[in-house]
């Protein structure tokens, strides 16, 4: 397995990880996954998955990158620190190694939310604080906001048809030393991918170098610098070839196909920032959170 550092906390995360969203397969995939090398496990407190990977890491939990999320209707201070305390239980554990924002809540002074997530590393029960889903305005405020500590990592939709993390994000996130944590890799559902690739350019690279399709998908996530990405398997097989995407790198050529030949969405700033304000709105309503 490949590995790349996280910011600059000189910890090595490995390039592909594991997701669990609306993950029902138990303990065993799970278990394959880190024994292939992906013991980067990413959760969240909605998932309703924290108690079957604490299952999973029991014995192990020194080798395993743990990284939950805390939903935007807990970013008060008190809320937060309850809900840091519930997903340790749910983990059996007693540290978490990222503790992610899922989103960005704009009805909650963002001071507040850093100043509660800083506190849960001063007293070790998170060793390291992410976001996710946040637009470069948003990761320039929570920094502002912090005192102690850093972001070290945005998650963010990353896939060959969406890319709209293309339009400024990355290069922000890549300038700043923020590690990409691209989930939906495979975009949810990998025959999505497929149905924008008229040209069945995937399918073309992955026969000539003997790999899977889904392979050249992921492994065109982690092509990209200071990436790493998360798909969600529910299969050994899948996580094994999952697991096993990372162990070749494709060309400039190849690259340059899947770039231009396959359709995909890269939304613009005007667009984001419509987005935002959306967002906002539905925020202050007392929705989306
Ligand atoms: P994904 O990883 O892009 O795709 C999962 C789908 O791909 C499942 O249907 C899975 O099927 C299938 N699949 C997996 N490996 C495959 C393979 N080798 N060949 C063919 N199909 C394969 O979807 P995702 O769950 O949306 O994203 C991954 C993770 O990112 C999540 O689980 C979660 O941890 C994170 N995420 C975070 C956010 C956020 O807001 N921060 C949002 C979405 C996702 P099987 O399950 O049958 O194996």
């Amino acid at each position: 397995m490949d590995h790349k550092n996280l910011a600059k906390t000189g910890v090595l995360l490995p390039a592909i990880g594991l997701g669990t969203w609306q993950y029902k397969a138990g303990i065993e995939p799970l278990r394959t996954g880190i024994s292939l090398g992906a013991g980067f496990i990413d959760t969240a407190e909605s998932y309703g998955t924290e108690e079957v990977i604490g299952q999973a890491i029991q014995g192990i939990r020194k080798n395993i990158f743990l990284a939950t999320k805390v939903s935007p209707r807990h970013f008060r201070r008190a809320d937060l620190i309850a809900s840091a305390e519930a997903s340790l239980k749910r983990l059996r554990t007693d540290y978490i190694d990222l503790y992610q924002l899922h989103w960005p809540n704009y009805t909650v002074p963002i001071e507040e939310t850093m100043g509660a997530m800083e506190e849960l590393v001063d007293n070790g029960k998170v060793r390291f604080i992410g976001v996710s889903n946040f637009f470069v305005s948003d990761l320039k405020r929570a920094q502002k906001a912090m005192s102690k500590h850093k972001v070290v990592s945005n998650q963010v939709r990353y896939n060959l048809i969406d890319r709209t993390i293309e339009s400024g994000l990355l290069d922000y996130c890549q300038q700043w030393n923020i590690t990409v944590i691209a989930h939906s890799p495979l975009a949810n559902e990998f025959s999505l991918i497929g149905a924008e690739d008229r040209k069945q350019v995937i399918n073309k690279i992955a026969q000539a170098r003997t790999k899977t399709p889904a392979q050249i998908a992921i492994n065109w996530c982690i092509s990209k610098k200071g990436l790493v990405t998360i798909p969600k398997a529910s299969s050994v097989k899948h996580v094994k070839e999952n697991c096993e995407a990372a162990d070749f790198q494709l060309s400039p050529e190849e690259l340059r196909l899947l770039n231009q030949e396959i359709n995909y969405r890269c939304r613009g700033s005007v667009e984001l920032y419509l987005r935002q304000i959306a967002r906002k709105g539905l925020q202050y309503m007392g929705k989306n959170q």
